[in-house]
């Protein structure tokens, strides 16, 4: 029988994990209508280091219920790092990655299974409504998209999040994959493998609030952007260019206009605004080195991307993402 793992990040979800688990029986009792077919299931929550009950829910689960695993990190490493975590931990032939606060719905997994059934590796789900977001997330998710997927060869699909169904070898692929400062959604795309789309509704948050403030999006968008290309460098050498060559021409000008009609002393709001102009793109050239010097120094401290504090069961394979560094395909 083949076996499908479900991963679930959850972070402060106390008052979710209960509605998600009940959501989840039907398939992991095989009885949900859509299903064609009879899977083992396992189910793998990560504790991404909650401060509220959720630990001991977890736990009551798990011995409820053996099919719930769960990892409890140490602290809160962020959704991208508890789901390798997780990556590192499924043993099933193929894997769901979902939230914990029913947002992706449990019905589309069957759909999911089915297409992977007919060989896709990689099947997403496509958000057809983004649910209860502000206009302006929307519409600056919109224009992030469009700029990364401007800048890089490989494109990552909007709308499209971490729901999604992977088969076991695009699972080993992106778990050997050992970047601590993550971005999964480019990763998906960057391995490739045969995908499918799969149309969902985004639900409302069944309780709880989003753990996704804007400061930690903006975060996690400058980190696609700087671990998925290295455009923005490329940005700054063409506009210092430019600049230059604007400065040459000005300077020619310049040079010109006092030969052949002198100069009385003026000119200080032109030379003053150029100062400022080019102190401010230097400033920014620099910051957009210092960002991609950052993330070299930050990788090569070569720390684990998470620590796990406790795990359910002695079955799992390993303890620490110290250990996988030998353990990694
Ligand atoms: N999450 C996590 N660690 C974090 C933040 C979020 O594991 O640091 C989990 C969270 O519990 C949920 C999923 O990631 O299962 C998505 O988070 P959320 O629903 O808050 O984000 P949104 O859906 O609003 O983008
Ligand atoms: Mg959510």
């Amino acid at each position: 029988m083949k076996k499908i793992s479900l991963l679930i990040p959850v972070y402060n979800e106390e008052a979710s994990l209960d509605a998600l688990y009940t959501a989840l029986v039907p398939l992991l009792d095989n009885t949900h209508p859509a299903l064609k077919d009879r899977y083992e299931w396992e189910v793998m929550m990560i504790d991404d280091g909650s401060r509220d009950n959720t630990h001991a829910i977890l736990l009551r689960l798990h011995l409820r219920d053996p099919r719930i695993r769960y990892a409890r990190l140490s602290r809160n490493f962020g959704k991208e790092n508890a789901m390798l975590a997780g990556f590192d931990r499924v043993t099933g032939d193929c894997m769901v990655i979902m939230d914990a606060d029913l947002q992706h719905p449990v019905d589309t997994i069957p759909e999911m299974i089915a297409q992977w059934e007919d060989g896709w590796e990689d099947v997403y789900g496509r958000r057809l409504s983004r649910g209860k977001e502000s206009i302006l997330r929307k519409g600056l998710t919109k224009v992030y998209y469009s700029l990364l997927n401007r800048s890089t060869r490989v494109d990552v699909l909007p709308d499209v999040g971490d729901f999604r169904l992977l088969d076991r070898k695009a699972i080993d692929a992106i778990r050997g994959m050992r970047e601590s400062q993550r971005y999964t959604k480019g990763l998906y795309c960057w391995v490739g493998f045969k995908k499918k789309g799969v149309d969902f509704v985004t639900a409302d948050r069944i309780a709880g609030e989003t753990k996704m403030k804007p400061g930690r999006l903006l975060n996690l968008a400058l980190e696609g952007i700087t671990s998925y290309t290295t455009a923005p460098l490329r940005f700054a050498s063409v506009a210092g260019f430019i600049i230059s060559l604007a400065s040459i021409a000005y300077m020619i000008y310049v040079v010109c206009k006092t030969l052949i009609f002198g100069e009385p002393i003026q000119g200080f709001p032109t030379l003053i605004c150029t100062i400022l102009f080019l102190g401010g793109c230097q400033l920014i050239a620099l910051g957009i080195i210092g960002e991609y010097i950052g993330k070299i120094y930050n990788e090569t401290k070569q720390r684990p991307a998470y620590i796990v504090a406790e795990e359910s069961g002695d079955s799992c394979p390993d303890t620490s993402d110290t250990d996988n560094k030998t353990t990694t395909p």
